[in-house]
């Protein structure tokens, strides 16, 4: 009986792995088409200067119109477009788009800067500098007006081949943020041996900044970011409360939900109309 229960298991546990690897397998086969289908959208969420109390940058993040599952969200796409390579067109694709756009709005008389993320394999591919600066020329963009989110993981893979695109990168003017810090293999040597002009603190930090031990980690982040000229960006800011603890952290940048979700460009235009600001 007992063996009979753990061969059906067994049955079950296969048939779920099967299920999953052809769910897989459909998803990666919709991917390849979503590009040409023009099944992808930029949304925006923005970022405010505490300083200044104005949205000086957004942050574009990828979404996925599937036909027939309708919203897929990053979390689940991304990684998807990572394990088989498809972020680079993709990503290229992003770049392209939200430069794009926001040459658009800069010409509205919008003075906002872009940050996209890069993946890992967008920076390893060889011509990325390159694809980058005709990306810029082609917007006529000012590369200040550009920044590009890399990971700490990114950050320890090829590490010599990376640091010298990021210099590059930095070169001609582009501006390098260190995202998600806190998260996987952080350390805070980073700080210091990365070509990064921005920290954005996990938003995981930021969720428990009410938590004393939390907070002392970001204090510290952020007197050792400033002391090297870095800004900080807080990330996943939700709740009000939170903003004066950052604030009184040295933090100079927020971005969050308290502000706004992710949205569409049109959506983006009324926000900055409405000149998103706290108290
Ligand atoms: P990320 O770059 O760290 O982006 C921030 C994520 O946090 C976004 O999730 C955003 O919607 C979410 N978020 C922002 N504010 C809040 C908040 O107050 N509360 C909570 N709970 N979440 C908040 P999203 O859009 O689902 O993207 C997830 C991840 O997917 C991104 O994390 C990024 O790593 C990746 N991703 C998105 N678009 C692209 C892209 O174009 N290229 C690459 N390589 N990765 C991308
Ligand atoms: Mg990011
Ligand atoms: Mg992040
Ligand atoms: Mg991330």
């Amino acid at each position: 009986k007992a063996k009979e229960t753990g061969r059906n298991n067994y049955k079950f546990f296969t048939k779920a792995m099967n299920e999953e690897i052809s769910f897989k397998l459909s998803l990666e086969n919709d991917l390849r088409k979503a590009l040409v289908k023009e099944e992808f959208e930029v949304y925006y969420q923005p970022q405010l200067d505490l300083n200044t109390n104005r949205i000086v940058s957004v942050e574009a993040l990828l979404r996925w119109h599937h036909p027939e599952k309708g919203f897929v969200s990053p979390a689940d796409f991304i990684p998807l477009a990572e394990e088989t390579g498809l972020i680079v067109p993709i990503g290229e694709w992003v770049l392209r788009e939200s430069c794009k756009q926001t040459k658009k709005w800069r010409n509205q008389g919008h003075d906002i800067s872009i940050s996209v993320n890069l993946s890992n394999q967008q920076l390893i591919s060889n011509h990325i500098v390159e694809l980058v600066k005709e990306i810029l020329i082609e917007n006529q963009l000012d590369p200040q007006y550009l920044t590009l989110e890399i990971t700490e993981s990114l950050a320890i893979t090829n590490l010599t081949d990376t640091l010298n695109k990021l210099k590059k990168l930095q070169e001609i003017g582009v501006t390098i943020a260190l995202d998600d810090f806190g998260t996987g293999y952080s350390s805070l040597s980073y700080l210091s041996t990365l070509p990064i002009n921005f920290v954005k603190i996990d938003k995981s930090f930021i969720n428990d900044i009410c938590d004393k031990t939390k907070r002392e980690i970001v204090k510290s982040v952020s007197r050792i970011a400033s002391s090297r000229g870095l800004t900080v960006v807080a990330e996943g800011v939700e709740e009000e409360e939170q903003i004066y603890i950052i604030q009184s952290l040295g933090i100079g940048m927020i971005q969050g939900y308290y502000l706004s979700k992710p949205v569409p460009s049109k959506e983006m235009e009324k926000k900055f109309l409405e000149k998103l600001s706290f108290v």
